[in-house]
């Protein structure tokens, strides 16, 4: 553990260096150190003045879990993770970098996430044991696979590259084989939740017995749509014994926002 903490201190000081000659990607002004919601963020790409500038979701109005602003859990029926913890609607500048992340190997961009969502996660979690609200611990992270053949095209899995980033950030294990995906579905944009759910059916497997003091497992995706690839990786966790899966994901879009009303929560800066 001693040469994690090691490695984390010699990253943040690289992050630190490289963010003194750098230009933020928002408005080009020079980056600096920068903080948010009181905490240090190990990131080269932002001024401070856009940080606190950014689309976030008032973890306060939601006490952390989305799950718990009724018209995002009524607009995720059928799901089987427990909690859901996103850092902003799937709004601009979020959209614009997932797309560059996806498509044009924007690479740097899942420490900018994972920094972003850990200062959040942390501040969460501070915040819940003020008001005596049980934390459980985090036995292992994971992220959603992509199928071998994608991975291959691609030549990597964003939610992996924010994942790993994520949990050596918070010094959590994690662990990219447990899970599996088998099927090379065809995309999910455009189709019902139910439609998903046939999609993925046996989509997933999970190629790793869990050990059995795992207990609370925490899977990260890049954008959460439906939740319906997270909700079918939670169903195989819980079959081998997990009893809460809490889902983190960068940005959260919900199907038919207009059509079905629902209300986004509002953000920490509009
Ligand atoms: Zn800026």
């Amino acid at each position: 553990m001693a040469w994690k903490l090691a490695l984390i201190k010699f990253k943040t000081c690289c992050t630190n260096t490289l963010s003194s000659i750098s230009c933020c990607d928002l408005c080009g002004a020079n980056v600096g150190n920068s903080v948010l919601v009181g905490y240090s963020l190990p990131q080269a790409l932002l001024c401070q003045y856009c940080i606190n500038d950014l689309p976030y979701f008032n973890q306060n109005l939601i006490t952390g879990n989305l799950l718990s602003w009724p018209a995002i859990h009524r607009a995720l029926p059928h799901i089987h993770f427990d909690q859901l913890f996103a850092l902003s609607p799937y709004i601009y500048p979020f959209n614009k970098w997932l797309g560059q992340m996806k498509y044009l190997g924007r690479f740097e961009l899942a420490n900018l996430f994972s920094a972003l969502l850990c200062a959040q996660w942390q501040a969460m979690l501070m915040k819940k044991a003020a008001i005596s609200i049980e934390i459980r611990p985090i036995d292992l992270v994971i992220s959603v696979p992509l199928h071998v053949n994608k991975w291959q095209i691609r030549g990597y899995n964003q939610a992996h590259l924010i994942a790993k980033s994520f949990a050596g950030q918070l010094a959590l294990p994690y662990d990219a084989n447990v899970v599996m995906r088998v099927k090379n579905n065809e995309s999910q944009m455009g189709k019902t939740g139910s439609q998903r759910r046939k999609n993925l059916a046996d989509a997933f497997f999970l190629q790793e017995k869990l050990a059995s003091h795992i207990k609370h497992v925490l899977i990260i995706d890049d954008v959460v749509t439906t939740g319906t690839t997270a909700s079918e990786i939670s169903k195989l966790l819980k079959q081998a014994g997990v009893e809460t899966v809490t889902l983190v994901t960068v940005c959260l879009t919900l199907p038919n926002a207009k059509k079905s009303g629902v209300v986004i929560p509002i953000p920490l800066n509009y």
